[in-house]
């Protein structure tokens, strides 16, 4: 018997055959069960993910002699044909060659003739949206009275270029790009039918750099094949078409992450001179860090993707980045891809990217230099440990931040304002206390929750939680303080200053009387005209984010 490639020779026959599109095969399997099946069908997605496949079982599912039936039986002439693609009332049409009013008219004068030998003549038209627009009009005439025996079934890698009358009288089908799992255990499936020893990490790797693609997988199975033999290691297919690991992607972020310039640059490098494709290395990166964000937002939605190994980095490293950077990492590194598919050098491309994101995720936001500043003018130090909001990794990037801006002004230089709570060292749980040097750390840009907080009652404490009341009358305040991010904020506060892991708890009480604010605290809000702010803005200038 002659070679046939893995595509080919496990093409899914049946709708329970087709990988990782259960949500289609079981629609169209009841359409059919039920005979309520459509003139026109679309079925969009990207490519060799199956919409040519489930086209062909849904032609034999409706074409086969035992049929219309879920369960095409393969051996009749009808299935045969079909899947042989050289059914007489099958045809298979690739919309991109033949594209013309011509050949549409063509097939609409070919429409009106009764199947040869079965139930239904049915077009099956491949990237439908290639079509011209006259294409369009003539099929349109065909699909708005289309004759009792004709059934099409469209596909298409882009629905938004098919006219949008076409779509509209189609039942549209959209294909998911199959998840890496369900693909490396399809390998492992043809790996055992074909014999072939199939490493898991290898099965994985396959998956990853197919990118959802079922297609692609089985032909990277075949290449490998033909390359190792029976035995395929994750070496192997990593060597044969220059991927990197997974643990070297993870292994380079990490050092981004933690500011290692030196290190993470010869990771690039080591895998240079190995001769991987650094195209693949960068969109490996990029993909890698949309995992990580999906992860910060929902950390099981990655299951199906990602394998153990992978989620605990992710877990890890998700602690080292806020949202925002994150997003603005994958800007950086999503334009330093568009920059290098065309560069001759694209190791030059890829180095700069790293420096810049590096240096890009240790500026301070503004918000994290006016907190510094504010910590300067009351007189702390800049050795004192600070967490707040900030990753630990840039603290010591950031405490030199605070350094250099000590040095340009001297510290104590008398900016002092208002007499502060002394700093005692002991831990102190009276939560008067607590509260008063909690809500000195305040920020002082921070001003609506500064305000907020300073009309709030302390109420005694109820196990961890730490009980801040507010009159009845009070609600604006109240509800500043009670957001997500706010609640946070002072949680984390009340954390520093007393060591102990406090719930915040926001509460009305009818007996308490309204606290009128501070006089001067709205001060703070002009805090682009304090002398030190600006001398910070000027040290920071065109770096500084809000
Ligand atoms: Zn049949």
């Amino acid at each position: 018997m002659s070679y046939e490639v893995f595509a080919r020779k496990y093409r899914p026959q049946t709708f329970d055959d087709l990988v990782g599109q259960a949500h289609v095969s079981r629609t169209l399997k009841n359409a059919v069960a039920q005979n309520r099946l459509a003139h026109a069908y679309l079925f969009v997605g990207p490519r060799g993910i199956g919409k040519t496949s489930t086209a062909r079982i849904l032609a034999k599912a409706l074409n086969c002699v035992k049929g219309p039936t879920v369960n095409p039986d393969g051996t009749c002439d009808n299935c045969r044909e079909i899947a042989a693609g050289n059914s007489l009332d099958v045809l298979e049409i690739d919309g991109a060659s033949n594209n013309g009013v011509e050949q549409v008219r063509e097939l609409r004068e070919n429409a009106r003739y009764a199947p040869s030998k079965s139930r239904y003549k049915i077009y099956i038209i491949d990237e439908v949206h290639m079509l011209t627009a006259a294409a369009f009009n003539a099929l349109l005439k065909t699909l708005e009275e289309p004759p009792p025996h004709v059934k099409f079934i469209f596909a298409t890698t882009e629905p938004q270029k098919v006219l949008p009358t076409i779509v509209s009288r189609c039942q549209r089908f959209d294909l998911h790009r199959i998840p890496a799992k369900l693909i490396a255990g399809h390998l492992q499936f043809i790996a055992g039918k074909e014999k072939i020893t199939l490493e898991p990490a290898a099965a994985h790797a396959i998956a990853r750099g197919a990118e959802g693609g079922l297609r692609d997988a089985e032909s990277m199975l075949d290449q490998l094949v033909a390359f190792c033999g029976e035995k395929i290691a994750e070496n192997d297919v990593l060597n044969v078409f220059g991927f990197t690991s997974e643990q070297t992607v993870v292994d380079l972020m990490g050092k981004i992450l933690r500011s290692e310039t030196a290190p993470a640059l010869d990771v690039l490098y080591q895998q240079c001179e190995a001769g991987k494709d650094m195209m693949r290395l960068m969109s490996d990166l990029i993909s890698y860090l949309r995992d990580l964000l999906v992860f910060k937002a929902k950390p099981d939605a990655l299951q199906e993707d990602v394998d153990p190994e992978t989620q605990k980095a992710l877990a890890a490293q998700a602690e080292l980045i806020e949202n925002d950077r994150l997003l603005d990492l994958i800007d950086q590194f999503a334009q330093a891809e568009g920059r290098m598919k065309w560069a001759p050098n694209k190791k030059l491309h890829f180095e700069v990217a790293i420096i810049k994101a590096i240096q890009s995720l240790n500026q301070a936001t503004l918000d994290e230099v006016i907190e510094r500043l504010g910590e300067l003018r009351d007189g702390k130090t800049s050795t004192e440990k600070k967490t707040l909001a900030a990753a630990p990794e840039r603290s010591a990037k950031q405490s030199s931040v605070v350094a250099a801006v000590s040095a340009a002004s001297p510290a104590g230089n008398g900016e002092q304002k208002a007499p502060r709570v002394a700093e005692s060292a002991n831990g102190d749980d009276d939560v008067e206390k607590i509260w008063r040097r909690a809500f000195s750390k305040i920020p002082n840009q921070k001003a609506f929750v500064r305000n907020s907080a300073a009309v709030a009652h302390v109420l005694p404490s109820e196990g961890r939680h730490f009980v801040l009341g507010f009159s009845p009358d009070q609600k604006s305040p109240m509800d500043i303080l009670s957001t997500a991010t706010n609640r946070k904020l002072i949680e984390t506060l009340l954390r520093e200053v007393s060591g102990k892991d406090w719930t915040l708890k926001i509460t009305v009480r009818e007996n308490l009387l309204p606290k009128v604010q501070p006089a001067g605290e709205n001060a703070s809000e002009n805090y682009t005209d304090d002398p030190l702010i600006r001398e910070a803005l000027q040290m920071f200038k065109g770096h500084i984010r809000s």
